[in-house]
């Protein structure tokens, strides 16, 4: 046992025995959330009115009618016990923002009153010059305006010592460009909306509203805290830079579902709980496959409710996780070797009946509007991989996506065996009846019989069809959902205007309607086929077959990221009104910046911990060893001791080690050093270029010789806490 193992707090931090118990989750679901139904009682019927009319047709309230909210939505917060209110937003940081201010107004030479007004409420001026804007806002007009969105309804968040009204808000530019990553997310679904209604209206079906829904699975780390303190890179980078193997990883599969520990199910309890009381419906937990890896998930809503509890949930567990001594990381790749962490995007459309569009019904081959949308869906990915590929680009991403582990970074759809077999039919247009429900028979008498569900899974696939949904899985855990939503949206947006082009143009020589619909979808179907793929995603036969097949796969974030400034990517996100060109060209800049930004920030902190950490005990393990070895050449002067043949060889044989292993990471280092400075001077996208194909490497083969002495050295010399301590101590 090393010196370590003592170190970790191993208990909660909080006093568990002190907790409220927990009630019923109905008794208190969404008590800190200003729902319409709480605003219905306290504001007059035509304010509440008005109100619901700008949710649904955008027409936005007045200015009586907000003070009237304001006033409400104060009145609500004090008696909840709140003091300040934010407007709290999702800029291009990722993260979320919030700026507070007391709900103080001055009534006299030493006296204030409890004030808020609707201006207040609807429109906020952040000093924000600080936030990414890609260009689009100069430092010198640092004015940025934040804006109530009224489809996310009003929150408390809560700390020991007081509580804040939060105010869900979109962020943008004196000259209205969107700052942040809601906005698109919000216009995106008017696209859709717009577009699926009218694919539908073409299919002789009616609907007065559509939108985008979502659910996200959330995987993360948890580990000891006081690891954490000691670890510079996991503080710094958010992943361990180095860190030898665990002789135990994942190999066995134990973790996998397996039975949660008491320390963890505290922390995912109050998790939970935290979250209920703003309304966010989580449901799922369990131990995911990397040791101290687990995944909660929540139930689907509309896509930028979705979104923002998204946010709130990562920020929930960081908050609750240092209550039980723990630690939450969210990165995508915290520890080699072992999986990092994904976000699983279960996204599909719904009518304002809460009828789900991606439904396949009874007898799916018959349900033609769903295998439309179905195949518009299919459409969507073939033509715009290059895309979705580009929403996940990130930093942390890379570790994952096409890098030493799977899954690759090339997209493609599975539809799973019945409804593979269904548009290969259609395609040929010979239509057979399918199987309606699939049973297995267990065998066993007492045991129900189980109902096959008609998709099956495949966990390698990037997009899968998941039964009525489909299942986006290439996203990152730590990203924010909102970028790779509105791309979904606009190209499925794209895609159903599209067909309902081609279903219109084709009735006009096919009278029978069905059958104008289904030769148009088996032209669809024949055309886009290269992006269906039911194999092991995984698999390097696949990577070989999408090549010949001339799908896209592009490891590196900085190139994928190119896809957004395609001149025929920027047409399709402004015909659609999701983004300007100013928009886009300003996000990816944000991007490529905050690529190269992490990556020096990366590289700086291998170097200082390598330099501080590292090099001086590896000092002392060489002399130490040099030591050693002077004694052995002594001895075996001295014929009256016995020495083992090859003592001495071996001995010499270790120092060669160490002192190349010193070696080859002081002048790397030096390497990487000169590296970032001559980086200093070039321009952005060559840095990027430079910084994935020279730096990345280079940082690796420093780790590599570090790793080395990590599993050579003695362990009280080793200051950094190892993978073996902070995956398995807890
Ligand atoms: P898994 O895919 O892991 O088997 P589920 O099928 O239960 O798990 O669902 C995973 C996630 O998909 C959940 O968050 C769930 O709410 C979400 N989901 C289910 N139906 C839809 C839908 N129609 N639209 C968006 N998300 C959905
Ligand atoms: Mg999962």
């Amino acid at each position: 046992m090393s010196i370590r193992s003592d170190i970790a707090t191993g208990i909660c931090s909080c006093d568990i025995t002190e907790r409220e118990k927990h009630p019923k989750v109905s008794s208190y679901y969404g008590e800190n959330l200003f729902t319409d139904d709480v605003m219905k009682k306290m504001v007059s019927e035509k304010t509440f009115e008005a109100f619901k009319k700008w949710q649904d047709t955008g027409v936005v309230i007045n200015g009586k009618q907000a003070d009237e909210i304001a006033n409400a939505m104060k009145e609500w917060a004090l008696a909840k016990g709140a003091t300040s209110y934010t407007h709290w937003f999702q800029p291009m940081t990722g993260l979320t923002a919030e700026k507070h201010d007391g709900f103080i107004g001055i009534a006299g030479k030493t006296k204030v009153v409890e004030k808020f007004s609707g201006n207040k409420l609807i429109q906020g001026e952040p000093d924000a010059s600080s936030f990414p804007s890609g260009g689009i806002r100069a430092t010198f007009e640092a004015r940025g305006y934040t804006a109530w969105d009224p489809s996310s309804p009003a929150f408390i968040s809560e700390v020991e010592l007081g509580k804040t009204l939060c105010i869900p808000c979109i962020f943008i530019s004196y000259t209205g460009e969107a700052l942040d990553k809601k906005l698109p997310l919000l216009r995106s679904d008017v696209a859709v909306n717009k577009a699926a209604l009218n694919l539908l209206k073409v299919l002789g079906h009616n609907a007065k509203q559509i939108f985008s829904t979502c659910g996200p699975e959330q995987e993360y780390f948890l580990i000891d805290e006081a690891y954490y303190r000691l670890r510079t890179d996991l503080q710094l980078a958010g992943r361990t830079l180095l860190g030898a193997p665990s002789p135990k990883g994942q190999q066995l599969e134990d973790q996998y579902f397996g039975s949660i520990k008491e320390r963890i199910l505290n922390f995912m309890n109050e998790a939970a709980e935290e979250s209920y009381k703003i309304g966010i419906p989580v449901t799922t937990r369990h131990n995911e496959v990397a040791p101290h890896q687990y995944e909660f998930a929540p139930i689907f809503e509309r896509s930028n409710m979705a979104a923002d509890h998204n946010q709130l949930l990562m920020d929930i567990m960081k908050k609750v996780a240092r209550r039980h001594g723990l630690v939450c990381l969210l990165h995508e790749k915290p520890f080699a070797g072992i999986n990092g962490s994904g976000k699983h995007l279960n996204w599909s459309l719904a009518d304002d009946k809460g009828n789900n569009l991606l439904n396949p019904g009874e007898t799916p081959e018959e349900n033609l509007q769903f295998l439309t949308v179905l195949v518009s869906v299919i459409h969507a990915v073939y033509h715009h991989a290059d895309l979705l590929r580009a929403s996940v680009a990130t930093a942390g991403n890379e570790h994952r996506l096409g890098a030493n582990e799977a899954p690759p970074a090339i997209v493609s759809v599975f539809l799973g065996e019945q409804l593979s077999t269904i548009l290969e039919q259609i395609e040929k247009g010979e239509i057979k009846k399918v199987k309606k429900l699939d049973t297995i028979d267990l065998g066993v008498g007492l045991l129900p019989q189980f109902i096959r569900d008609t998709s099956d899974r495949n966990r390698t696939s990037p997009f899968a069809f998941t039964g009525a949904k489909f299942e986006f899985r290439a996203l990152g855990s730590a990203i924010n959902i909102s970028t790779s939503i509105a791309v979904v949206n606009t190209i499925v947006a794209e895609s159903m205007n599209t067909v309902a082009m081609m279903i219109q143009d084709e009735q006009k020589k096919n009278k029978n309607f069905e059958a104008a619909v289904l030769a148009v979808l088996a032209r669809v179907i024949k055309q886009t086929k290269n992006i269906q793929f039911e194999g092991n995603n995984y698999s390097q036969e696949w990577v070989d077959e999408a090549k010949r097949r001339g799908l896209p796969n592009e490891p590196s974030s900085p190139e994928a990221l190119k896809a957004f400034i395609k001149p025929e990517n920027i047409e399709l996100f402004e015909k659609l009104g999701v983004l300007s060109r100013v928009e886009i060209v300003a996000r990816y800049h944000i991007w490529i910046e905050m690529y190269t930004k992490i990556l020096e920030i990366e590289a700086r902190t291998l170097s200082e911990m390598v330099n501080t950490q590292v090099i001086p005990p590896a000092f002392t393990f060489q002399s130490d060893v040099a030591n050693g070895l002077d004694m052995l050449l002594d001895y075996s002067e001295d014929k009256s001791i016995k020495m083992p043949e090859g003592a001495v060889d071996d001995r010499k044989e270790l120092f060669t080690e160490v002192t190349e292993d010193i070696l080859y990471i002081r002048k790397n280092l030096k390497k990487l050093t000169e590296l970032l400075k001559k980086a200093e001077s070039t321009e952005l996208e060559d840095k990027a270029r430079i910084y994935f194909s020279q730096l990345k490497p280079l940082m690796e083969h420093i780790r590599k010789h570090v790793d080395d002495l990590e599993t050579k050295m003695p362990d009280e010399l080793w200051l950094l806490p190892k993978y073996k301590e902070m995956l398995f101590i807890c």
